[in-house]
């Protein structure tokens, strides 16, 4: 059995797919969801405790941006900018990293909005930019599961429900 960390600290067991324990409501996400439609779900990142780290998701079991239908793909490049720029004008952030990764076979469509942070600068870690991301991730989990930040991440959560 595979275990998922949430940004939270709370542990959940993985049946096959996160994505679709999220939308089955056996991982609960409810207190980090930001918006859904009939196609698609943004909510703050499931494991890594960084305030404005939105993931867009598909409702259905898709892998990669080949099986999007022309109605997804209107719902979803609607959203992309929509997120982008509420992530800008809502909560300051300048840059971005956003990612899609195909992943294995059971990887659920998914894209992340990573967001740049001055802190993250200085942390004393290899690469540059995107290369950068999954360090950042690591020391998320190791060092920002905190009772003040997590309330950073849940502001940042209910201030874009504003945004769609
Ligand atoms: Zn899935």
């Amino acid at each position: 059995m595979k275990y998922l960390t949430l940004y939270d600290g709370r542990k959940f067991s993985i049946d096959s797919c996160i994505g679709c324990d999220i939308y089955n409501g056996k991982i609960d996400m409810s207190k980090s969801l930001i918006y859904e439609n009939d196609f698609f779900r943004i909510i703050q990142d499931t494991e890594n405790p960084i305030p404005g780290f939105f993931v867009i998701s598909s409702k259905r079991h898709i892998r990669t941006f080949n099986e999007l239908t022309s109605e997804d793909l209107y719902s979803l490049f609607r959203l992309i900018t929509k997120t982008r720029k509420g992530m800008e004008k809502i909560l300051g952030i300048k840059k971005v990293s956003t990612i899609q990764e195909d992943g294995n076979e059971n990887m659920h469509f998914h894209i992340w909005f990573f967001p740049w942070y001055p802190w993250m600068n200085e942390l004393n870690l290899n690469g540059y930019d995107t290369e950068k991301v999954r360090s950042i991730m690591k020391y998320s989990q190791e060092n920002l599961r905190t009772d003040e930040n997590i309330r950073k991440v849940h502001s940042a959560v209910n201030l874009m429900k504003s945004n769609y």
